[in-house]
């Protein structure tokens, strides 16, 4: 079994480590016996995106998502992952890659961008931003799990109908500081603020993306194998104690 991992924009998208996420998803299926295969797709290339089971998209500044507008048309980038995003592919978007898939940003400073609006949602620049550590639990239907991260982010994304939170802020700010809610899930397209990169120490959403991947890929081909996890969930313990000044 082989999972293809398309990673949109690494030359472009990459604050934060964000790539990591792509060094976790492909270390944790190699443990497993299991193999993946990655395509990274930067300005002016493009690819046939049915052959792609699982789509990464990292953040970015205001200034390099406005710099993909044009990329994402004429390349017709936008088209497919509009299809994909239809077709039960799943993605993960971190930050301005989330904002990205949605359907438009205005920035802080009136800079208007249409976006693909492969989800319904959209997002608004303030004035403040929005950064810091941060801890969310994840909806069930999403794995779940308690996760840590770090947001950095003047963008107030909201959600339209059909789109369901990732999951609820526990403690800083998520979509947009107001209503709670973190991120977003729509068919398998998974959008977060977090970077940090988000997967290492969050292994159940790892697994969980890349088992939501394979389930897609091959119905009824088995569930994950567990890990020897002692390494990541001391990572997720302590950033959690951080935050949360627990034990
Ligand atoms: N430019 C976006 C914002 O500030 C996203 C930033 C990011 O990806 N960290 O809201």
């Amino acid at each position: 079994m082989e999972l293809r991992i398309c990673h949109l924009y690494p030359d472009v998208l990459n604050l934060y480590g964000d790539r990591g996420n792509i060094r976790c998803m492909v270390k944790r299926l190699e443990w497993r016996g299991l193999s993946a295969q990655v395509t990274e797709l930067p300005i002016g290339e493009t690819a046939d995106f049915s052959q792609f089971d699982l789509f990464f998209i990292g953040g970015g500044q205001d200034f390099e998502q406005g710099v993909l507008l044009d990329d994402l048309r004429r390349s017709g980038k936008a088209a497919s992952i509009r299809a994909a995003a239809a077709d039960g592919k799943v993605f993960l978007a971190i930050c301005g890659g989330y904002q990205m898939l949605g359907r438009s940003y205005t920035t802080w400073d009136g800079q208007g961008f249409d976006f693909i609006g492969a989800i319904d949602v959209h997002t608004q620049g303030g004035q403040q931003r929005m950064i810091g550590n941060y801890v969310f639990r994840c909806a069930d239907e999403s794995g779940g799990h308690e996760i840590v991260g770090f947001e950095n982010h003047s963008g107030k994304t909201h959600l339209g109908s059909g789109v369901h939170p990732l999951g609820q802020v526990i403690r800083g700010y998520g979509n947009n500081g107001e209503d709670g809610t973190e991120g977003a899930r729509w068919n398998n397209v998974f959008g977060t603020y977090s970077h940090g990169p988000v997967l290492p120490k969050n292994p159940g959403f790892c697994d969980m993306l890349l088992q939501t991947a394979l389930d897609r890929k091959a119905p009824g081909w088995g569930i994950l194998a567990p890990l020897e996890d002692t390494l990541e969930n001391t990572a997720h313990a302590n950033v959690a104690k951080f935050v949360l000044g627990t034990t």
